[in-house]
């Protein structure tokens, strides 16, 4: 028999959530973010299962060909655009709308005579990392005019770097920045990633490309997808491998870094960070055993953790455990392991089986 750790992907979930994401941005566009193997779920079910997304976006062409080779004829967006001349090619060929964000992919594209191709112009309003500086824009845009291998109209993108803060002054600076700078632009525009969509009403503009929202988690600290309407899509699962009793003043797992108060009972379930959980998970994250909550104790090491089985003192080898989805909030744990829940789901290994459901 084979180890019990497995991640099952519910498709109903993912496909709520995107209508979820409809009804919170009525009448704009939804890309749907499927990058890093769907956050970690799975590119080609979840491709699959949000078919009904306006356009994909992902974030390089070996993404977009897997989802091209399940003969899925959606949009693609690649949102960092190509990584060399080359790549043009491919992406003429496949229909892949490419992200223009630096002069060398401008030359890139001045060079190209193999096809067109639809373009973002990727406009950097604040985040500082990917696109073209505010002073800089009209020059690229002009530029993209010209070039024969640039289908037209462009159009036009920047990507907020503090929407997860409803409270703070950047985002609407950012948009203040992208309004002014293309105010007289033809094109269709996109500004907001999952936490703009759910935050910011006035970045939604015609095209909302939301990540992490679709896989039912919230962006926001402190807050769970159930607390903006989502369901998860993705929940982990295993199995105790072993229970035992240890008496008071014993410790557990490497570095004996917990150590009993009192005897008691102790599940060693059949998970770890060779799976893809946490290894900074510490004392006290709730784990769900029998779908009750226990705490984590110990180290977690690479195949197995150790929960101090209080709530649960009947539980048994073979009892269902959860560490996170359906019933326990991923953020919960991303938290507990001073992580974002974003870094927990793209984490999931190879070994962990996948059930899409
Ligand atoms: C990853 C990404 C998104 C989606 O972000 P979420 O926070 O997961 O919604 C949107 N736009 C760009 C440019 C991205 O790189």
């Amino acid at each position: 028999m084979s180890r019990a750790a497995r991640a099952i992907i519910d498709t109903r979930a993912l496909q709520h959530n995107l209508r979820r994401i409809r009804e919170l941005a009525p009448g704009r566009r939804v890309m749907a973010v499927i990058k890093a193997n769907a956050y970690g779920h799975g590119i080609v079910p979840v491709a699959r299962a949000l078919a009904a997304a306006d356009a994909f976006a992902v974030a390089c062409t070996d993404e977009a060909l897997a989802v091209r080779a399940a003969g899925l004829p959606n949009r693609i967006v690649l949102l960092e655009g190509v990584f060399s001349a080359d790549e043009l090619a491919v992406a003429a060929r496949e229909n892949l709308e490419v992200v223009v964000h630096s002069p060398e992919q401008l030359a890139w594209l001045a060079a190209f005579h193999g096809g067109t191709v639809d373009v973002w112009l990727k406009i950097d309003t604040g985040m500082n990392r990917l696109g073209f500086r505010v002073e800089d824009t009209r020059a690229a845009w002009q530029r993209l005019q010209e070039l024969p291998a640039v289908r037209k109209p462009v159009r036009l993108m920047t990507h907020l770097a503090n929407a997860d803060d409803p409270d703070g002054t950047r985002t609407a600076e950012q948009l203040a920045r992208f309004t002014a700078v293309t105010r007289d632009l033809p094109g269709e525009r996109s500004i907001a990633n999952s936490a703009g969509t759910l935050a910011w009403p006035e970045s939604h503009a015609d095209w909302v490309r939301p990540g992490l929202a679709l896989y039912g988690v919230s962006p926001f600290a402190g807050r769970t997808g159930a607390d903006e309407g989502l369901v998860p899509a993705m929940t982990m699962l295993t199995e105790l491998h072993a229970v035992k009793t240890v008496r008071r003043g014993e410790s557990v797992g490497y570095g004996g870094s917990w150590t009993a108060a009192q005897d008691t009972r102790i599940g060693v379930a059949a998970i770890g960070y060779g799976d893809g959980y946490p290894r900074h998970a510490g004392n006290g994250t709730p784990v769900l055993v029998n779908g009750q909550r226990v705490s984590l104790v110990g180290r977690v090491s690479m195949d197995m953790i150790t929960v101090e089985l209080g709530a649960q003192p009947q539980a048994k080898v073979g009892d269902p455990v959860e560490l996170w989805g359906a019933a326990l909030p991923v953020e919960q744990i991303a938290a507990a392991a001073g992580t974002v829940p974003y870094e927990l789901l793209c984490g999931v290994t190879q070994r962990v089986r996948f059930e899409v459901r």
